[in-house]
C-alpha cells in the first residue's frame, strides 16, 4: 500500500503515477489517435504513427452517422452565421447567453419530438447527469430504475444523488416490472433506459418499458443519444418510430452525433422543461453553446426530415456490410440497429487486432474494453455512414476476416536449417499479428530423403518442396516456410501463394580447411565440394584467380556434396573435402540462433573463408531468401502472407525469377541472377552460360539513359592522361585492427603490413587478384560498388568486423573516411601532373565517367560547362553530390562500356 503521508505530505506524485500505472496494467489505460480529419475526404483521415510516419485511414468508429459534420451546406451554414453572431455565445443562458437561435433550435427540437418544448445543453452527457441530479435533489423521494446497461451519464446523473437506486437486468420487462410491483403507487419513480445501446447496439422494448411505467405510476426517461437523427419518418428516433410521443415523459438527444453538429438536449413537457430550466445547475450556470452551432443544427435537422435518401444510403450501407459480414461468417452482434459490435473477449486481443487494422490495414476501429463492457465482452464497435463506398467495406471484411484467426499450423523440412527459418516466419507472425498461436511440425522432403545423390542425377523438380505443398494442399498444414529458391519456375509462377518473409545476404561463401594454404604452397589439388552446376562454374574459375598461388599452378576438383549444411561442413572437417561452397545465408542463420550458434561456431572454428563476390560469383535468383507459402484456397493463411510479406523483397525475387526463366530452368543452371542496389537504383544483374551454352552479362533495369551525344564526347576521366605521383608516407604500419579494408592496391604497394593475422577485404576483384598474387588471403570485396555496399555483411555474426576495420588508402580519401568515423590509414599521397592532361580532349567532354573522386577534384575548375558527370556508385557518387552534381551511377565499368556501345547516338552531321 502506498504511504501518501512520507515526510508529512501527501504524495500527489505517486498517487497519479499508482493510479495511471494501475490503468497501463489492466490495458485500460486510453491513447487517443489523433485525426487529422478533413471535411472533403471523410471517413479516410490522416495521422502520424509511432514512427512519425504519415499515414492515411478510413474511420469505422465515427458516431457522425450521416457525416453531416462534413456537409458543405452545413459548414458554409456555420461559417455565415459565425460571421455575423461571432463565434462564442459570451454567457449564460440567463446572462445575455440566450439568442434568437437558441430559441429557435428549442422549438424545432420540441416540434421534432413532438413534445411541448425543449431545453439546450452544452452535451447529451451534460443533459443527462443534469436532469437526474436535479430530479433527484429536489424530489428526495423518487426511486431511479435504471437497465444495467445505461450510459455512464445516465449512471453519473443517478449517483450524484442521494436517491435510491434500483438497476434492473438489461431489457428485460419482467425484472423490470417485479421492481415496479415492490413499490408503492404513491412513491415517486422514474424508468431510466436508452432506446439503442450504444456499445452493444441491443433496442429497448420501448413501447413495454412504457407501458410498464405508466401501469406503476412512474416516469419514463429514455436517451435517444444513438437514435436522433436516424429512426422514424422524420428521423427524430425510436420514440417517433413507434409513435409513443405522446407516451413518454423525458427524451434526452444529443446534437453531437447524427445531427453532425454539438450539443444536447431534453424535450418534454412545458411545466418539467420549466422546472429544469428554473432548477437545474448544470444548466443554469454554465455558457450557453456558440449560436453558429445552433443554426448549423437547425439546419442539419432540415436537412435530416427532408432528405429521406440521406437516411435510407445510410441503412443500406449497414446492411450492405452485415451482408458481406455473414458472407465472410464473421458473426456480430446489434442486428436491431445500425451498431455493429464484433466480440473479440479478451482486452489485450482487442487492442492487439484494431492496432493491426490500423497499421496494416489503414482500417480505425477503438476497442472496448472494461469499463465500457464487461470482462470477456470486449469488442470492436463498428460504425458506418453513408460516405463509406463499396470497396472501402469490402476492404474492411476482408480484413476482419483475416483478422479472425485464432491457431495456425507452420510447417518446414526437418533441417536444422528449416527450424530456424520456420522461426523467422514465427516470429513475424507475432509481431505483425500477436494474437495468432503458431503450432510447428516438420516434414521430410524428398531431397531430405535422397542424401548423398546428386539431385540433377534424379528425374523432377522441387525436391525440397513438393512433399511440402502436398501437406498444403491435403490441409494438413496451412503454413509451408522453406527456401524460395527451391522453388521451381513451374510453382515459383505456378499460381501458388507465397510470401517472401526476410532476406539474409545472398552472397555465396567458398569454406576451407586450416591447411588450405598447405596444399596450395605444395600445389596440391583443390577438391572443393558443391552440387551446383553455377557454383561449379562460376566459383570454380574465381578461385582460380583469387587463391593465393604461392608461385604454384592451382588445380582444383569439383566434387559432388549433398547434406544440410551442418552435415557438409562436418564432411568438410573430415577431410573429405579442402573446401566446400555454402549460401552464406544458411550460415549466418544459423549462427543468429541462440539454440545452435555454438555449435556452428565450433564446426566453423579452424576454417577459412572467402566470400564470393557478387559480380563475378553471381548468386542464384532468389538466394538467402526465406518464402512463407499456402494454398491460395486457405484463405485465413493467405492474409497472413499478405500481413508477414516484405514487398520489396517480394518483389526482387520475383524479377530474378523471371529474368532467370528467360535462360533455364532447373538445378542444372550455370549463372546466376541477382538484384543490385546501388544509389537509389535496383537493377538485376544476370551472369554466366546459359541453357544454350551463351555466355551471359547483363544488367537489367538500369536507369534508361539516351543522350544524344557523340560516343567520342563520352570519356573515362583515365583517359585524360593522368599520371600520378604517388608518395609513400609509411612503411612499416601496425594496424589498430583485426581487419583491413584496401581500397586499391597502391595502398600497400611499398608499405610492410604483416597480413598473416589480418582479414582482409579489398573495394573490388582487380586489387583481390593482384593481393592473391602477393600471397595475400582476400576474405571478400565490395564489387567495386563501395565500402557501404559491404556495411551489412561486416556486422554477421559469419564476418563480424564492422567495427573493427580499418581502410588504407591515400592521404584525402583517409581523411575523408575518419571524418565518416571510420578508422582509416593513408599509407601514400598522390599528385597529379597537369602539364599531361588532355586539354583538348577534356574540352570536347559532354559525359565524363570519374574513376576515381580525385580526378575530379583536379580538373574541377575548368571543367567545360554542363558537362555530365558519372561514376560508380560509392564514395566518388557521394563526394561529386557533396559538390552539388548528381552522378550518373554505373553499378560497373563494364556496365557503363555496354551503356556507352548501346545507347549513345552519333548526332546526325548538319
Ligand atoms: N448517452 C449515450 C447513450 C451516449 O452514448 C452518449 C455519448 O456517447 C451520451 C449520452 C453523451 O452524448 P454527448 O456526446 O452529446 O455528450
Amino acid at each position: 500500500m502506498l504511504n501518501n503521508f512520507n515526510s508529512g505530505q501527501f504524495d500527489f506524485n505517486s498517487f497519479l503515477e499508482t493510479k495511471l500505472n494501475e490503468l497501463k496494467s489492466d490495458g485500460r489505460y486510453r491513447k487517443f489517435i489523433e485525426i487529422d480529419k478533413n471535411a472533403k475526404t471523410f471517413p479516410v483521415f490522416s495521422y502520424t504513427d509511432s514512427k512519425q510516419e504519415i499515414k492515411s485511414a478510413v474511420n469505422w468508429c465515427s458516431n457522425d452517422y450521416l457525416a453531416l459534420s462534413t456537409s458543405d451546406k452545413l459548414i458554409q451554414a456555420t461559417l455565415e452565421c459565425a460571421s455575423q453572431y461571432g463565434i462564442g455565445s459570451g454567457g449564460t443562458r440567463n446572462i445575455s447567453g440566450s439568442t434568437i437561435l437558441h430559441q429557435k433550435l428549442e422549438k424545432k427540437l420540441a416540434d421534432w419530438h413532438q413534445q411541448e418544448s425543449a431545453l439546450l445543453f452544452n452535451s447529451a452527457y451534460q443533459a443527462n447527469l443534469t436532469t437526474l441530479s436535479t430530479l433527484g435533489r429536489h424530489i428526495p423521494d423518487m426511486v431511479f430504475i435504471s437497465d444495467e446497461e445505461n450510459h455512464a451519464s445516465l449512471i453519473e446523473g443517478m449517483r450524484s444523488c442521494p436517491n435510491t437506486k434500483i438497476i434492473f437486468k438489461h431489457n428485460d420487462l419482467s425484472d423490470l416490472e417485479s421492481i415496479l410491483r415492490t413499490l408503492s403507487p404513491t412513491q415517486p419513480k422514474i424508468i431510466v433506459f436508452e432506446s439503442i445501446y450504444s456499445i452493444s447496439g441491443t433496442v429497448a422494448p420501448v413501447r413495454e418499458i412504457i407501458s410498464i411505467g405508466k401501469k406503476y405510476h412512474a416516469l419514463t426517461y429514455i436517451d435517444e443519444v444513438h437514435a436522433v437523427g436516424l429512426y422514424g419518418k422524420d428521423g427524430s428516433g425510436k420514440i417517433e418510430e413507434f409513435n409513443l410521443n405522446t407516451e413518454v415523459d423525458f427524451i434526452n438527444g444529443t446534437l453531437s452525433k447524427a445531427i453532425g453538429t454539438f450539443g444536447g438536449y431534453i424535450s418534454a413537457s412545458a411545466k418539467w422543461i420549466d422546472f429544469i430550466r428554473s432548477f437545474a445547475s448544470g444548466f443554469i450556470f454554465t455558457t450557453s453553446l456558440p449560436p453558429a452551432i445552433c443554426s448549423a443544427a437547425l439546419f442539419s435537422i432540415e436537412e435530416i426530415v427532408f432528405n429521406q435518401k440521406l437516411r435510407n444510403h445510410f441503412f443500406k450501407n449497414v446492411s450492405l456490410l452485415r451482408s458481406k459480414l455473414d458472407e465472410a461468417g464473421i458473426p456480430y452482434r446489434g442486428i436491431d440497429s445500425h451498431i455493429t459490435q464484433l466480440v473479440i473477449g479478451e482486452a489485450i486481443k482487442c487492442k492487439q487486432i484494431s492496432d493491426h487494422l490500423l497499421s496494416f490495414a489503414g482500417i480505425y476501429v477503438q476497442p472496448i474494453n472494461s469499463p465500457t463492457v464487461p470482462k470477456g465482452q470486449e469488442c470492436i464497435r463498428i460504425t458506418i455512414t453513408p460516405r463509406h463506398s463499396f470497396d472501402q467495406i469490402h476492404s474492411l471484411v476482408y480484413h476482419l476476416k483475416g483478422v479472425f484467426t485464432d491457431n495456425i499450423i507452420l510447417s518446414g523440412r526437418s533441417s536444422m536449417l528449416s527450424k530456424v527459418q520456420i522461426g523467422k516466419v514465427r516470429d513475424k507472425i507475432n509481431a505483425v499479428m500477436p494474437w495468432i498461436k503458431t503450432e510447428e511440425n516438420y516434414i521430410d522432403t524428398r531431397g531430405d530423403q535422397l542424401t548423398d545423390i546428386p539431385l540433377h542425377t534424379q528425374e523432377g523438380t522441387d525436391f525440397f518442396t513438393d512433399n511440402l505443398s502436398e501437406a498444403l494442399k491435403n490441409k494438413e498444414i496451412d503454413i509451408a516456410v522453406h527456401s524460395l529458391k527451391d522453388l521451381s519456375s513451374e510453382h515459383f509462377f505456378g499460381g501458388t501463394k507465397f510470401a517472401v518473409v526476410d532476406r539474409d545476404e545472398v552472397r555465396d561463401v567458398a569454406i576451407f580447411n586450416e591447411k588450405i594454404a598447405d596444399l596450395l604452397r605444395a600445389g596440391e589439388k583443390i577438391r572443393i565440394g558443391t552440387c551446383s552446376f553455377r557454383r561449379e562454374s562460376l566459383a570454380g574459375d574465381f578461385l582460380k584467380k583469387v587463391l593465393p598461388a604461392y608461385g604454384q599452378k592451382i588445380n582444383i576438383e569439383i566434387l559432388p556434396i549433398r547434406g544440410n549444411i551442418d552435415t557438409r561442413l562436418k564432411k568438410l572437417s573430415e577431410g573429405r573435402y579442402d573446401g566446400i561452397i555454402l549460401a552464406f545465408a544458411g550460415i549466418n542463420r544459423m549462427l543468429t540462433s541462440v539454440e545452435h550458434r555454438e555449435y556452428f561456431k565450433l564446426l566453423l572454428s579452424t576454417k577459412r573463408m572467402m566470400v564470393l563476390p557478387l559480380l563475378d560469383c553471381t548468386p542464384a535468383p532468389c538466394q538467402g531468401a526465406i518464402a512463407a507459402e499456402s494454398s491460395p484456397q486457405n484463405e485465413r493463411a493467405s492474409y497472413i502472407l499478405n500481413c508477414i510479406n516484405n514487398i520489396e523483397l517480394y518483389q526482387d525475387c520475383t524479377n530474378e525469377k523471371k529474368i532467370a526463366s528467360e535462360y533455364g530452368s532447373g538445378c542444372i543452371q550455370k549463372f546466376g541472377v541477382t538484384t543490385v542496389k546501388f544509389g537509389a537504383q535496383t537493377s538485376v544483374y544476370a551472369h554466366g552460360i546459359d541453357s544454350n551454352n551463351n555466355e551471359i552479362d547483363t544488367w537489367y533495369g538500369l536507369k534508361d539513359i539516351r543522350l544524344n551525344i557523340s560516343n567520342f564526347d563520352i570519356i573515362n576521366s583515365d583517359e585524360l592522361g593522368f599520371v600520378a605521383e604517388k608518395t609513400i608516407l609509411v612503411s612499416d604500419i601496425p594496424i589498430p585492427s583485426k581487419a583491413v579494408f584496401i581500397s586499391h592496391i597502391a595502398a600497400i604497394e611499398m608499405p610492410y603490413i604483416d597480413f598473416s593475422n589480418l582479414r582482409v577485404w579489398t573495394a573490388g576483384i582487380e586489387t583481390w587478384i593482384k593481393l592473391a598474387a602477393k600471397n595475400i588471403w582476400v576474405e571478400g570485396c565490395a564489387d567495386s560498388l563501395g565500402f557501404n555496399s559491404i556495411f551489412s555483411i561486416l556486422n554477421t555474426p559469419l564476418i563480424d568486423i564492422q567495427n573493427d576495420i580499418t581502410v588504407l588508402t591515400n592521404e584525402e580519401s583517409a581523411e575523408r573516411w575518419t571524418e565518416d568515423n571510420i578508422k582509416a590509414i593513408a599509407t601514400y599521397s598522390i599528385h597529379y601532373k597537369s602539364d599531361l592532361i588532355d586539354k583538348y580532349k577534356l574540352k570536347s567532354a559532354r559525359l565524363i565517367f570519374w574513376s576515381c573522386f580525385a580526378h575530379f577534384n583536379h580538373l574541377k575548375e575548368i571543367l567545360p560547362a554542363g558537362v555530365l558527370h558519372s561514376c560508380l556508385p560509392g564514395k566518388t557518387a557521394e563526394l561529386l553530390r557533396k559538390e552539388g552534381h548528381q552522378p550518373i551511377l554505373f553499378p560497373t565499368k563494364k556496365a557503363f562500356n555496354q551503356w556507352k556501345k548501346k545507347y549513345i547516338q552519333v548526332p546526325s552531321v548538319a
